[in-house]
């Protein structure tokens, strides 16, 4: 599915349009594997008007990711394969979908000093037949994924910092990881209940908790200041 034939830096182009009235409108929101970042999960989540808590028990599942063994959340599907959020008219939460969602049909890879992307080529996709071309520059800025790569940049130094550490967590620290990064309104309790240092303005805003989370979680697990 990924085209790894063609590496597209900011500046390359690609053609691509997805419209209501394509005739593959909806198709791609059926039968995902659909990870979701801690930032995916706030911006539904307070789109839906629910705390995380709830969001995560309804809308989600969890499982240990087979490389990191680390906690991967994943939107679960309906009993039809639907994604939750699809209806007739489009995505119910478009202006809070996930990055993935954002991205497609562009998958973002980043290494140290290298940001590239794929392109995602899927057979029931007919938005490679149409004329209109991007940059993926103008594609990242349309679909509004810039706030989304610079806090899933955040969460990826994590995720780098527990492979740079060689350590498997146990059960609590999985928890504790769990907890931190995607169920933003139970750590805000576990934070006040423990007294931990966290300035009130931080403790209110659910981005910058996170953020405050995922630099507490690399000091708490991972030795890393
Ligand atoms: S969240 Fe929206 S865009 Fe993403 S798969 Fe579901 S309906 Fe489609
Ligand atoms: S063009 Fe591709 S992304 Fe757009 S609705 Fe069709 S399948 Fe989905």
């Amino acid at each position: 599915m990924i085209d790894n034939s063609r590496k597209l830096t900011l500046d390359d182009t690609f053609r691509f349009a997805c419209y209501k009235g394509i005739k593959c409108f909806n198709r791609c929101c059926y039968d995902l594997t659909l990870v979701l970042m801690p930032y995916d999960v706030i911006r539904i989540k307070n789109n839906l008007g629910l705390t995380s808590t709830e969001f995560l028990k309804k809308y989600t599942k969890c499982q240990i990711g087979y490389n990191s063994g680390l906690p991967v959340v994943l939107l679960k599907m309906r009993d039809d394969l639907k994604c939750p959020f699809v209806s007739d008219e489009g995505c119910t939460i478009y202006k809070d979908r996930p990055s993935s969602c954002r991205l497609y049909p562009l998958v973002r890879m980043r290494s140290k000093d290298e940001e590239y992307y794929f392109i995602i080529r899927e057979e029931h996709c007919k938005g490679f037949e149409e004329a209109k071309e991007w940059t993926v520059r103008e594609w990242l800025k349309d679909q509004g994924v810039e706030k989304y790569n610079e806090m899933n940049d955040v969460f990826m130094e994590l995720i780098s910092a527990k492979y740079e550490s060689g350590k498997t967590l146990n059960q609590d620290e999985l928890q504790l990881f769990y907890l931190a990064c995607y169920d933003v309104d139970r750590f805000r309790e576990f934070v006040t209940s423990r007294s931990l240092d966290v300035e009130e303005k931080i403790l209110k805003d659910d981005e910058e908790l996170v953020k405050f989370g995922i630099r507490w979680l690399k000091q708490t697990l991972f030795d890393r200041k």
